[in-house]
């Protein structure tokens, strides 16, 4: 088992990230802010689906001054994202927010930087430092050369440090760090640079990932790299979707990796000619009738409930009865299996109906 980095503890609002606590799953509203109900709607859902800390951009007056009605309707931490102007910043933590987000770089001036970091300190809030290799200017000259992919992540990791000592001069320590390139390879040798100089909570995301299903691989491979290495106290998985995507995708890498759980692990086999039940109209249907497959914050216990199931008698019976609950068969009739015990033998059309009933009550015992 790999061993956690050991980082400073930071509050955001009700919850607590760093010193190898659970790693918490935060997402990021879609909406316009300044549509304080749509938001708040969207906000919902994404709570509904196991998120733990909401973040909304403030790009104008108009949504800045609609945070601390959004904070009040909502259960989870709220984080203001805020870019260039320091006054937005200034405004969001009046309003009350949990946590601010800035690209120090990109604030206009340290005095501005110093502003925002002295209201923090007196709201008590923490800030996260995001760099981003985007909007970095010296990783701009670095090219595409061979290993520039080193030397960009050096400079995030760079700007980083010198972030994170000009606010360890102002006297504040509240920090959370992120360290953004759309690529794997810069991202994870930028946090592993960082993270062997300071002890900050790091906030973990690959930006730009991209569609549903490119950005869920691209996040999985870097993520998944970085989680594997220790490092990670909290994450947001980016994709050009529905933020309730970026949830379900959060927990699944975490579950991967026995980090968190959504309560249940859907085992299935990828089919071939042996194959004489429709196992994909099996598991998409599980997966939709199954509530807490959506809403994985409802179940964080370390060990996932094990459903298996299996296309044939060949190699299905041996997964089958690994697992919690397992079934493996053929059109005449499939083999139940439970905690690798032989329970029923069920026709494919009762397999979804028996599955779901034998899970929820599984479920139910060990809530
Ligand atoms: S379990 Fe059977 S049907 Fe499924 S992939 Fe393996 S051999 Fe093919």
């Amino acid at each position: 088992m790999f061993t956690r980095q050991q980082t400073k503890k930071i509050r955001i609002g009700n919850v607590f990230i760093g010193a190898g606590g659970p790693i918490l799953v935060q997402s990021m509203a879609n909406t316009a802010t300044s549509d304080a109900a749509k938001t708040v709607e969207q906000i919902k859902r994404l709570t509904d689906a196991g998120c733990e800390i909401a973040r909304v951009a403030v790009p104008d007056v108009k949504a800045a001054s609609r945070l601390g009605l959004i904070k009040k309707k909502i259960s989870l931490p709220l984080v203001a994202d805020i870019h260039f102007d320091h006054n937005l910043a200034l405004m969001a933590i009046d309003q009350g927010v949990d946590k601010i987000r800035i690209n120090p770089g990109n604030i206009g001036s340290k005095e501005k930087v110093a502003l925002i970091v002295e209201a923090a300190k007196k709201a008590r809030i923490p800030i996260r430092v995001g760099v981003n290799a985007g909007s970095l200017k010296s990783a701009h000259s670095i090219g595409n050369g061979e290993g520039a992919y080193l030397k960009r992540a050096k400079a995030l990791a760079d700007a980083a440090l010198g972030y994170t000592a000009y606010f360890e001069s102002l006297d504040f320590f509240d920090i959370v760090v992120s360290l953004k390139a759309s690529d794997v390879k810069t991202t994870v040798e930028a946090y592993k640079l960082y993270a062997e100089k300071k002890k900050y909570p790091l906030h973990l995301g690959i930006t730009e990932a991209g569609s549903l299903f490119r950005g869920t691989i691209k996040s999985s491979v870097g993520l998944g790299a970085l989680l594997y290495l220790g490092l990670g106290d909290t994450l947001r998985v980016s994709l050009t979707s529905d933020p309730v995507e970026e949830v379900k995708v959060a927990y699944q890498i975490l579950q991967a990796l026995d980090l968190r759980s959504t309560g249940i692990d859907i085992i299935s086999c990828p089919t071939c000619a042996r194959c004489e039940v429709d196992i994909v109209r099996v598991v998409n249907e599980l997966e939709k009738k199954l509530p807490v497959l959506r809403a994985p914050g409802n179940l964080k216990k370390a060990r996932p409930l094990k459903v298996a199931v299996m296309g044939c008698v060949v190699n299905g019976p041996g997964e089958a009865k690994e697992a919690d609950i397992g079934i493996a068969g053929s059109k005449k009739a499939g083999v139940l299996f439970q905690n690798g015990r032989i329970t029923a033998s069920l026709k494919p059309k009762m397999w979804v109906p028996e599955l779901l009933k034998l899970i929820k009550n599984e479920l139910k015992t060990r809530s």
